[in-house]
């Protein structure tokens, strides 16, 4: 940003330095036109005027070589300057895009959270709304306690504290209504039976 900025101070100088040249240049090659003409018309009689006047034609040659060369320095130096401010604005350009760019993405990706956001939410509601009122008061409770409500109940063991169930237990829980509440004795998690939990008599 800053390097753009002392990029065009610098080609704004070397701009006005090389109009000033050009006019240098310019002005010694108008007094030379003029002499030359005054001698190719004779307007020089006098020999020694004359001998001046051719020697003052070769060091106006010379003066005007040496400001030519200036300016075509400066001309060089502004070429250069001029590339390195378009390749700096080149830079900038990108930069914003990519800031447009990471802008927009960032602002795509929080409309699709949201979206999932309130998708889950309306998922709970439906869900919360199909389970008994007592059974989601202690799934509440026991959440807040430990975290997760619930675990699973696999290879007869409680997932949520990962203790294995005594056989006493299990047979227990065999026996146990499918409707019926049962919980972790360790954790007090509400124990989600399947035909994975590993229970006696069930496959
Ligand atoms: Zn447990």
């Amino acid at each position: 940003m800053d390097r753009a900025r002392d990029l065009r101070v610098v080609v704004d100088d070397l701009t006005r330095d090389q109009k000033k040249s050009d006019r240098e240049v310019e002005q010694v090659r108008a007094r030379r036109d003029r002499d030359r003409k005054r001698i190719d018309e004779g307007q020089i009689t006098n020999p020694k005027d004359l001998e001046r006047m051719t020697h003052e034609m070769v060091s106006l040659e010379r003066r005007i070589s040496d400001l030519e060369d200036v300016e075509l320095e400066i001309m060089a130096r502004l070429e250069d300057a001029q590339s390195d401010l378009t390749a700096a604005e080149s830079d900038l350009t990108d930069l914003d895009e990519q800031i447009a760019a990471t802008t927009a993405e960032r602002d795509r990706r929080g409309g699709a959270l949201q979206g999932e956001l309130t998708e889950t939410e309306a998922k709970r509601v439906a869900a919360i709304a199909s389970i008994p009122a007592e059974l989601l008061r202690l799934y509440d409770k026991v959440r807040e306690r430990q975290g997760t409500g619930a675990a699973m109940l696999r290879a007869r063991r409680c997932e949520g504290c990962q203790i294995t169930l005594d056989a006493g237990t299990l047979g227990q829980i065999t026996k146990a209504a499918a409707d019926e509440v049962v919980r972790c004795e360790e954790c007090s998690r509400i124990l989600v039976r399947t035909d994975e939990s590993g229970l006696i008599g069930r496959s």
